[in-house]
């Protein structure tokens, strides 16, 4: 019997946002190789490689640094099929991806888009001048936010996020800030789907985009 060692890695490309799964097996990772992980984009997301041969060493763009972290971790703890690792911003604590069994990272991103679903739900889709395009307007928001471009003029990443019927509202958690986003139109969604980050300003009271 091959007993086949692999882990699954997720990660939100820092260049264009696209969400992959990439997988890596014991074997790609024995003698000295390093594997990276790259977006279709091009864009260079994570390295990996073996230190001695009981620690993996992940080093990964933080989209909020603007630099590359790296994390140590025990080889145990990197081949796990129990659970699922985080990998987060040093600096912030951002999540920014996991690793881990294949299954369980299917299981987070259902999750995630289930949770999304539900703060959709809660308000009640009737209540959406049009429920589609303010789904994918937050779909899109969750986006941005998960890979730490949506934050704060005071350095903040705390952003509450509001739904109202044709609109999301976004306020800073940690000053007055605060944004309107209009989510009723297509060219609402077309508008969101331009911006590469969103930053909440605090001199901006009024609706600005
Ligand atoms: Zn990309
Ligand atoms: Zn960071
Ligand atoms: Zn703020």
């Amino acid at each position: 019997m091959v007993i086949e060692l692999t882990t699954a890695f997720v990660m939100r490309c820092p260049g264009c946002g696209r969400l992959e799964v990439d997988q890596v097996n014991l074997f790609q990772l024995s003698g000295s190789k390093e594997i990276t992980f790259q977006c279709e984009c091009g864009t260079h997301k994570a390295t990996i490689r073996m230190k001695g041969s009981s620690y993996v060493v992940v080093e990964y763009y933080c989209i909020i640094c603007d630099r590359e972290h790296s994390a140590v971790f025990s080889r145990k703890q990197f081949w796990t099929r129990n659970y699922l690792n985080a990998i987060y911003c040093l600096d912030t604590d951002l999540n920014l991806g996991y690793y881990g069994p294949y299954e369980l990272i299917n299981q987070e991103l259902e999750r995630q888009q289930e949770e999304l679903n539900s703060m959709a739900n809660d308000l009640g889709f009737d209540e959406f001048v049009n429920p589609e395009i303010m789904l994918e307007v937050l779909d899109y928001l969750d986006d941005i936010a998960a890979s730490g471009r949506l934050y704060c003029d005071c350095g903040s990443h705390n952003i509450n996020i509001e739904l109202f019927s044709d609109r999301l509202e976004l306020s800073c958690n940690n000053c007055y800030a605060f944004k309107q986003i209009p989510a009723a139109k297509k060219d609402d969604l077309e508008a969101v789907k331009k911006l590469d980050e969103i930053k909440v300003n605090i001199s901006t009271k009024t609706k600005s985009f």
